[in-house]
């Protein structure tokens, strides 16, 4: 199937993961920032490669991408860009998420943040036929208070371009129950909640982001295969798993395309959704990931387009948007 024109819909999607190694280049140019001097460096730095030996070793892609996202004007750019470059495949609608706390090393204040990277996004809907919002990510190696100062700062733009909060960062058994407070909070303020959960082997927690947090949606949630609870809990409750193929190959949660449950769950009538996770550092595009997913699986046309449907179900838009969504199917 010619994917490339298949309309497709990216919930889980990170900025600064998918940063243009041109971009990037250009602002270390700009800003006479000594980090390198050559664009293949700077590639090789963006991409985390497939051999990587974990997710942290793959969280450390984002380094340089961070370095050079400090400013408004270069956050409204990259914003953009990430939703041109989405438009350019035919992604009709994206969740972009970020944590705002990775950019306030040269004085920008969270609001100023989160400003700069809606302004990106509502100058890209204003040419281009997609839609897009934002999912506020809070660093969960930070502490709650540090979580708690997003959802309130980020709050005055809740149906304003941002939608959710989430965490990321590198995954520890029990991490949920640090963020019990603030994610209470969230969902008080109107905030839809995600939480990446069961991506590193750790099915358990999968079940406390649900439990104790709320999650409506699960990014990843792979391991819920070796966790009974966390598995039925996810089906009965049709909680929405953000699947990101290429991605967990690179963390090393599965061995290949082959391995991965992503099918396994489908067939299960789990609600699976695929994503990028990250554009640069995974070197992926939506395209890409359904390609491999057809090729692994054999994916028919019917059942590609239940999983853009459970897609529109699992967005956190109004039921008018999924009409919207559902409509460029025929
Ligand atoms: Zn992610």
């Amino acid at each position: 199937m010619n994917y490339k024109k298949m309309p497709k819909i990216d919930l889980h999607c990170h900025l600064d993961g998918s940063l243009r190694a041109e971009t990037v280049f250009d602002i270390i140019k700009k800003n006479r920032l000594e980090l390198t001097e050559n664009l293949e460096d700077i590639k090789k730095w963006l991409t985390a490669p497939m051999n990587c030996s974990s997710l942290d070793e793959y969280l450390r892609s984002f380094d340089l991408p961070i370095a050079v996202m400090q400013t408004k004007e270069n956050l409204e750019r990259v914003s953009f860009e990430l939703m041109e470059d989405a438009a350019m495949e035919n992604i009709k609608y994206i969740e972009i998420r970020f944590a705002p706390q990775q950019h306030t090393k040269e004085g920008l204040t969270t609001k100023e943040i989160i400003q700069s990277v809606l302004s990106g996004m509502e100058r890209a809907e204003k040419i281009y036929d997609i839609k897009g919002n934002y999912i506020l990510s809070c660093m969960r190696h930070l502490s709650a208070k540090s979580a708690m100062k997003i959802v309130e700062e980020g709050r005055t733009f809740i149906g304003q371009g941002v939608v959710a909060v989430d965490l990321c960062g590198g995954e520890v058994i029990g991490f949920c129950h640090k963020f019990i407070e603030p994610m209470k909070k969230a969902k008080e303020y109107g905030y839809r909640i995600t939480i990446h959960a069961g991506e590193t082997g750790i099915g358990e927690n999968v079940t406390d982001a649900i439990k104790l947090l709320g999650a409506e949606r699960i990014g990843h949630g792979v391991f819920i295969t070796n966790n009974r609870e966390a598995y039925n809990l996810v089906k009965e409750r049709k909680i929405p798993l953000e699947i990101c193929p290429t991605s967990n190959i690179q963390t090393k949660a599965v061995k290949n395309y082959k391995e991965h449950p992503i099918y396994d769950f489908y067939n299960d009538e789990i609600m699976i959704t695929l994503n990028t996770d990250n554009r640069t550092v995974s070197d992926t595009t939506m395209t890409e990931e359904c390609i491999q997913i057809e090729k692994t699986f054999d994916l028919k046309k019917r059942e590609y387009i239940n999983i853009y449907l459970n897609s529109v179900e699992a967005a956190f838009i109004s039921e008018g948007e999924k009409e919207k969504l559902k409509g460029y199917l025929k």
